[in-house]
């Protein structure tokens, strides 16, 4: 890797208001797997997360006027720069992250294209005309709608997907015009600082974003801070509910956590379907050691198809190859962090005391919790009414279709689901019962296209992510009524 974010050389700097800066106190950025230090970087002082915000509201009126060719210009370079160092940019998120190398890459081509895109819909994005005269009153009287930002925009993101979901913060702040002071998750910061860089490369007015480590007590000042009115936080729910409390009058958005389900339908049987099933649900119950807001962590089996699928589950399970995430052939890598997965055992522990039983999986080692199957889990269980952010799949058996997506909506959450059916009434019911953001029909509830709207219901959030939906968020109408045309 020929990262500059590397402890080989000097601290990382972080950028406030489009310039480098350093802070004052260290950040030493630790390797998930063994613990090495990968990078350095420094805090915000309270002085500059004061100019980032000054310059965010000085700017925001010039930024509001920027013309779409100079927006989606800066979006493509970010685009085209990322993939120009596709490689360095993936071993860096696997270094901070500890996510296998594999899914480093695939966060990498969808930051990449989550960019391009924006730059198209900055483009595409304009307003309407709407005709008032529909009664006597209104005639000769047309409304021209435009979006307008609604001023500058705070992103806060997660530890999980250190770039994808910072681009989903920046890049749709940046196709509408708004500014944006992003603050990652202060224990992968340095996908993030590597954005600022690229960001620092293009035409962008000074003060049109900032990047900002901070730790997690002093990033609720910033959000209180009345010149930020957009909040947008993706992360955990207790930390996003006592967001949306303390400022009310704001415009926020929480993507917050899941308990993904997928359902096997009644009419999933073949010897194919069930192969199919196993290896998906396998696969996206583990990817990234299952610390994804739509890994698979509830299966709802028909009961007819259960016996022969849990074998061929297990199986699947049992063949992923756990280790060291930077080699090419490891697919399930180590937590976050040991803490992380010492709580995965816990709740394993406690679901096993309760009754369940382990059908595959094993005992953690450091920070890395071998992928993980239950079954007999009791409902009210940790592991299967919370969310498990680790590599633990519950599965359980359904007397019908019907009582599956019951089951599925038994939960606090509602972010996405995945429904295993051919048959196209059975999809359509799904989309109509299921209380979550997304139906994934055919496939795990883990598919995520970056342009389509994203986000939950009940416990998993507010508001969409997504690019357009985004733009949409971080805009209001404004009409201009015209008189006798
Ligand atoms: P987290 O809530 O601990 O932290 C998220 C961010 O909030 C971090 O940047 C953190 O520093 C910051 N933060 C913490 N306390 C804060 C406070 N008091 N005020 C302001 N900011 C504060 O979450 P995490 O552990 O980094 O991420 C995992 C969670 O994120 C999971 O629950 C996961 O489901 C969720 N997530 C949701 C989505 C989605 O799109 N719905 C996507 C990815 C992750």
């Amino acid at each position: 890797m020929t990262s500059s974010t590397l402890l080989d050389v000097e601290s990382v700097a972080f950028h406030v208001a489009s310039r480098p800066a350093h802070g004052e106190q260290e950040l030493t950025v630790r390797h998930p797997y063994d613990g090495r230090a990968v990078g350095r970087t420094t805090f915000a002082t309270g002085d500059q997360v004061e100019a980032a915000v000054a310059a965010a509201a000085a700017v925001a009126p010039t930024a509001a006027a920027l013309p779409a060719y100079l927006r989606a210009a800066a979006l493509e370079h970010v685009s085209r720069r990322l993939a120009e160092r596709a490689d360095e940019v993936a071993a860096l998120i696997t270094a901070e992250n500890g996510k296998p190398v594999k899914w480093a890459r695939a966060e990498l081509r969808r930051a990449v294209a989550t960019f391009r895109w924006a730059a198209g819909e900055a483009r595409r994005f304009s307003g309407e005309l709407q005709r008032l005269d529909t009664d006597p009153a209104a005639a000769g009287r047309l409304a021209l709608v435009r979006r307008v930002p609604r001023g500058p925009v705070l992103g806060i993101s997660p530890f999980n997907f250190p770039l994808n979901l910072v681009a989903h913060k920046v890049a749709p702040a940046i196709a509408v015009g708004a500014p944006i002071i992003v603050k990652p998750a202060p224990t992968t910061p340095l996908s993030a600082l590597l954005l600022g860089e690229l960001l620092a490369e293009t035409d962008l007015p000074e003060g049109m974003f900032s990047v900002l480590p901070l730790p997690n007590e002093r990033a609720a000042g910033l959000v209180a801070d009345p010149r930020l009115p957009v909040v947008s936080f993706t992360g955990s729910g207790p930390v996003g509910a006592a967001i949306r409390r303390s400022v009310p009058e704001k415009h926020v958005t929480l993507e917050l956590g899941g308990n993904a389900a997928v359902v096997i339908c009644e009419d999933w049987s073949t010897e194919e379907d069930l192969t199919f099933a196993a290896h998906r649900i396998a696969t996206f119950s583990n990817y990234q050691a299952g610390q994804s807001c739509i890994a698979v962590q509830r299966v709802y089996v028909h009961e007819w198809l259960y016996d022969g699928f849990l074998p061929r589950l297990v199986a699947a399970v049992r063949a992923l190859r756990t280790g060291d995430p930077s080699s090419e052939l490891t697919e399930v890598g180590p937590l976050v962090s040991e803490s992380a997965a010492r709580r995965v055992e816990a709740w394993v522990d406690e679901a096993v005391a309760a009754g369940a039983t382990i059908e595959v999986g094993g005992r953690r080692d450091g920070a890395t919790f071998p992928p993980t199957v239950l079954s007999g889990v009791p409902r009210e269980a940790k592991v299967s009414a919370e969310e498990v952010f680790g590599p633990v799949l519950v599965v359980a058996r359904a007397t019908t279709d019907d009582a599956a997506f019951a089951a599925v909506n038994d939960s606090v959450y509602g972010l996405q689901a995945g429904v295993l059916t051919h048959r196209l009434d059975t999809a359509f019911r799904a989309g109509q019962v299921l209380e979550v953001g997304g139906v994934i029909v055919g496939d795990v509830p883990s598919y995520r296209a970056d342009q389509m709207p994203y986000g939950g219901v009940k416990g998993s959030g507010v508001g969409r992510e997504g690019v357009r939906s985004a733009m949409d968020d971080y805009t209001e109408p404004r009409v201009l009524v015209l008189t006798g045309v």
